[in-house]
């Protein structure tokens, strides 16, 4: 069964949340990763711009997060709010203090949960043997944080595995608490299913669930596993994913990670939506990263923010050759196996150049590496982490190409549209709900999709891609700026999504 339509439809549909103070909906939002205090990834990205997005809207949101050894918070002073909490995790007793600052920009409060023995390590996720303890006591010191302070939660909005108890302890553990959680919600949001925080069935004791283990699923008991994220999918009230596509791609067994039983169950409780982008941060008529600015209607700019990366990258200029760019972790989910095959044989044959920005499993910058001494004057590869260079690479390229294996939502694409910078991707999950194929006749679409997951498919779109650039000249620049502009005006931004979330809210609470 689809997800319903209504809520997660992915179209282009504005945003329609409450006028200021209009129905506030009280919310408690709580991730293992909020930007900039917090990021290892697309998760601290939303669980920072949605809640702000929300308490522009006038609701009342609270967000909490653990405190980790290193937080990013330069000039930020913290308050203490409780002192000292007691979590009775059965055979753990935790002792937890929680101290609060505001979400920088805002007065949005941010409390984070603070409990050293736990959290001071040296990354975020520390793969170690007491993973389920971190993330449990999140779930129990969030709840426990709304009792102590006196707030309501209308909604408790959760995300990933790491948060996922709460939906259950709702129901169970602080279900005594009707003044606080009388009227409470839950959402879970799903960004990547590849994570589920699936551990031993005798983790259920230690994380204080011992005595509610018949809420828990029987069969994956007896197999000895828990799932953090699969027992907030059997309780969460409403399921999210970051896009409509992902959203039916996690219910069938080839997306499902195992989990696609469960959650095809749930259908009709399951709602996609697509992530936005920070317009703060990527607006090529105001990023600050960029050598000249320009927008839809003035294309100048970008002709300059070429010339400037092929200076930078050491690669010869010529207008009418185009550049592709790539800025990605190099892994797995990427896709770029195919790449190996299928971008020397096209950069021997067609005038092209390639910046690529990445760094992660040494298999793929070794490639790029080789790349580029095989091709010197085409590709250039910088094997970093630099937001500059990202925003130079996705304002002076001709092309972007992303050829993920799958991609929950995927932000990247979604900065190619609005730069000017058609993507070639691969149909799945977020890419497909973003990026639709040029078709030359109705002069439509926004960039170029393969559907078959193998080499000919991605040759045959960074081939078409080229032909329809075509000459870089004349009639064929005029019908490539039609396809930039039609990416250019989609309105990508997080105000055009947050009205979703607050239907899928009001549907639960009805
Ligand atoms: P994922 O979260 O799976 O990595 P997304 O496309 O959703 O993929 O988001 C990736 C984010 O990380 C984007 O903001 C992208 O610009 C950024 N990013 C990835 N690699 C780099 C890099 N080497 N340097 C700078 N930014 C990067």
């Amino acid at each position: 069964m689809p997800p319903k339509s209504g809520a997660g439809t992915g179209t282009w549909n504005s945003g329609r949340g409450p006028s200021k103070g209009a129905t506030r909906v009280n919310i408690l939002f709580v991730s293992s990763e909020v930007a900039p205090f917090a990021k290892a990834g697309g998760l601290g990205d939303v669980s920072s711009a949605l809640p702000r997005h929300l308490h522009a809207l006038g609701h009342d949101v609270r967000v909490v997060l653990p405190m980790y050894a290193r937080v990013h918070a330069p000039g930020r002073t913290f308050t203490e709010v409780v002192p000292e909490i007691v979590l009775d995790l059965g055979g753990n007793r935790v002792l937890v203090s929680i101290v609060r600052t505001e979400l920088p920009g805002t007065d949005l409060p941010v409390y984070f949960v603070r409990c050293p023995g736990l959290y001071d390590r040296p990354s975020i996720y520390g793969y170690a043997r007491d993973e389920h303890l971190r993330f449990a006591v999140l779930s129990f010191a969030a709840l426990a944080m709304c009792q102590h302070t006196g707030f309501a939660p209308d909604i408790a909005h959760v995300n990933d595995w790491q948060s996922a108890l709460v939906p259950l302890l709702l129901k169970t553990k602080f279900a005594w608490d009707q003044r606080i959680f009388g009227r409470t919600r839950s959402v879970l949001t799903i960004h990547n299913l590849g994570h589920q925080g699936t551990f031993g069935a005798g983790v259920l004791g230690a994380i204080g669930l011992g005595d509610v283990a018949g809420y828990v699923h029987q069969d994956e008991l007896r197999s000895d596993r828990f799932g953090f994220l699969l027992t907030g999918i059997l309780h969460a009230n409403a399921i999210t994913a970051v896009s409509p596509t992902y959203a039916r791609e996690l219910m069938t067994p080839a997306h499902g990670v195992g989990l696609d039983p469960f959650l095809r169950m749930r259908a009709d409780v399951m709602f996609g939506i697509l992530n936005g982008i920070d317009p703060t941060e990527w607006s090529p008529e105001t990023d600050a990263r960029i050598s000249h600015r320009y927008g839809v209607d003035d294309l100048e700019g970008k002709a300059r923010c070429k010339e400037a990366l092929l200076a930078s990258g050491g690669l010869p200029h010529k207008k009418e050759i185009p550049v592709v760019g790539i800025v990605s972790r190099l892994v797995w989910q990427k896709g770029f196996d195919l790449c190996m095959g299928v971008l020397p044989r096209i950069l021997r044959r067609r005038a092209v150049q390639l910046a690529v920005l990445g760094t992660g499993e040494s298999r793929y910058e070794e490639f790029f590496h080789a790349l580029s001494r095989a091709f010197p004057r085409q590709v250039v590869y910088r094997p970093a982490f630099s937001e500059n260079l990202a925003h130079q690479i996705e304002a002076g390229s001709d092309m972007f190409l992303m050829p993920s294996r799958y991609e929950p939502c995927g932000l990247n694409q979604m900065y190619s549209l609005r730069y000017g910078t058609p993507p070639i991707v691969h149909a799945t999950g977020g890419l497909v709900d973003t990026v639709r194929p040029w078709d030359g006749r109705a002069r439509r679409g926004t960039g170029f999709v393969f559907e078959h997951f193998d080499e000919a498919g991605l040759a045959w779109a960074i081939q078409r891609a080229l032909d329809v650039w075509g000459s870089g000249r004349g009639e064929d620049r005029a019908r490539w700026r039609e396809l930039q502009a039609n990416g250019m005006r989609l309105p990508l931004s997080w105000e055009h999504r947050v009205g979703e979330y607050l239907e899928v809210y009001r549907g639960i609470l009805a």
